[in-house]
């Protein structure tokens, strides 16, 4: 039928007629289980996929694979068109025991952000609109006035995602100019985010002041030249400088700055908006405080503590905002209104900081109750056994989550895994085929593999989407090594 199956003169002839017979694309597509198929997925799909399988095809019988019958080729059309047709994009089930998973798309948002974002989304807004006046206005302006409201900032602006904010600020302030970091402070967190190439990106000159463990009030006050622009403050946000340490306080750097007519900035990470301790976890410094302290201008994202989506939000001195705004990389920065609608909804939950960890998924997460995890474990673990049965014993054992996303490195809160140890010989190859079949699941499971184990931290598996996990337990194949 085509010169590529005629051109195998040497190999098997009962192949090449096997090859022969094999249905043309034109023919494939007018059959009735392929116009079913264009119908659901489009012509363009299903040509594809016909056309790489029956490519297939021939390649195995190049090896020898002989071809199967028409009902065969019709099945393996069909997956292709499946697999092709699936979003890439799709829930999985986060049981890694870290929060804010910078892979697993970090914060999740309530439902009120949903809406918003689904009313923005679908309809006409007011996203550059001020119905008031019947005139043109500001997209900042939607959450300018929450944002001063919480922080006690004097303005604020927002976009894309912290990076940006850095980058921005820094381009905006100290461009051709020079920026002091303590040593301490040189951060790279994950994703290729590293102080010294944002600096580079910025064009600014990044001038390292002190050294790994101590940095003094001195060092900075040396390195102070006529080309200094401002002095930076960046939080540790993915490790801990320990044992014999000393930094410059807020209150201090502000005063060097001020004392010198240079403006200081401060990248907090995460920044959450409120005091954590008053919901039992550990402390984080807020934009809050850092401002209160005199800095001139704090960033911060909005999709790891505060628990909003993706952005960076950059609060602070209006004089500086208003030159932030100011610069074109703002607008190659700026936020689109799916995101306002969500970081508003999130925002307004934060002016009733006491409903907070009932609100916001972030924070519901971070401070479940120990002995509902562990509730939740105790009733899961019986049809997970049943799952791994020949294959794996199941225990209900004590674990440690944490925040992820560069909050608190070293604090963990107390959880309840289920844990999944491999029976039988070879228990390293069998976990990673365990491992591998959780990931293979309709809904992914994701967990993490310690010490010879599965570990399926229940932190982050929401009551409301356990029956969806337990149901789909039964659906578990040990995929083959
Ligand atoms: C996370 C983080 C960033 C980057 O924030 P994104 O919102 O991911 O761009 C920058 N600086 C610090 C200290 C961080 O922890």
């Amino acid at each position: 039928m085509t010169s590529h199956a005629r051109d195998g003169a040497s190999a098997d002839g009962s192949m090449n007629h096997l090859l022969a017979r094999l249905p043309s694309v034109d023919r494939l597509l007018g059959l009735a289980e392929c116009r079913s198929m264009i119908e659901a997925h489009g012509r363009k799909t299903v040509t594809e996929s016909i056309r790489a399988e029956l490519e297939a095809v021939r390649e195995e019988a190049a090896s020898g694979i002989a071809p199967g019958d028409l009902a065969d080729l019709l099945v393996r059309i069909e997956q292709r068109v499946a697999a092709a047709s699936r979003a890439s994009l799709v829930p999985v089930f986060n049981l890694t025991g870290t929060v804010l998973h910078s892979n697993l798309g970090r914060a999740l948002l309530p439902d009120v952000a949903v809406e918003a974002m689904e009313n923005a989304a679908t309809r006409a807004c007011t996203l550059e609109y001020d119905v008031d006046a019947g005139a043109r206005g500001d997209r900042d302006l939607l959450v300018e006035p929450l944002l001063r409201r919480i922080t006690g900032a004097e303005a604020a602006t927002v976009v894309n995602n912290n990076a940006a904010a850095v980058l921005l600020v820094l381009n905006t302030l100290a461009a051709r100019k020079e920026v002091l970091v303590s040593r301490g402070e040189l951060v790279e967190i994950g994703g290729a985010f590293r102080i010294p190439d944002v600096m580079r990106s910025a064009q600014a000159r990044l001038v390292e002041v002190g050294t790994t463990n101590k940095t003094h009030k001195t060092d900075f006050e040396n390195a102070i030249g006529p080309k200094t622009a401002l002095l930076l403050k960046v939080h540790t946000s993915n490790y801990a400088i320990v044992g014999f340490t000393s930094g410059v306080s807020r209150v201090d750097l502000a005063a060097i700055a001020r004392a010198r007519g240079l403006s200081t900035v401060e990248d907090l990470g995460s920044g959450t908006l409120v005091d954590l301790g008053r919901f039992g976890l550990p402390k984080e410094p807020t934009p809050q405080e850092a401002l209160r302290a005199g800095i001139d201008l704090v960033t911060f994202s909005g999709d790891k503590l505060l628990g909003g989506p993706q952005a960076g939000i950059i609060v602070g001195r209006r004089d500086l905002v208003r030159r932030i705004r100011r610069n074109p990389l703002k607008r190659a920065l700026r936020v689109d209104k799916l995101t306002l609608a969500a970081l508003e909804s999130v925002l307004r939950l934060y002016l009733d900081p006491d409903r907070l960890p009932e609100r916001l998924p972030t924070l519901r997460a971070l401070t479940r109750a120990e002995h509902e995890i562990k509730a939740q474990a105790e009733r899961l673990v019986p049809m997970l056994q049943k799952a791994m049965s020949g294959v794996a014993n199941v225990t209900v054992e004590a674990c440690r989550s944490q925040i992820g996303s560069g909050a608190l490195p070293v604090e963990r809160m107390p959880s309840y895994a289920l844990v999944v140890r491999p029976q039988g010989g070879q228990p390293r190859r069998t976990l990673t085929r365990i491992e591998r079949g959780f990931r293979r699941l309709a809904t992914p499971v994701i967990g993490r593999m310690a010490g010879g184990a599965l570990f399926l931290d229940l932190r982050c598996l929401d009551p409301r989407h356990e029956a969806a996990f337990s149901a789909q337990l039964a659906e578990f194949r040990l995929p083959p090594p």
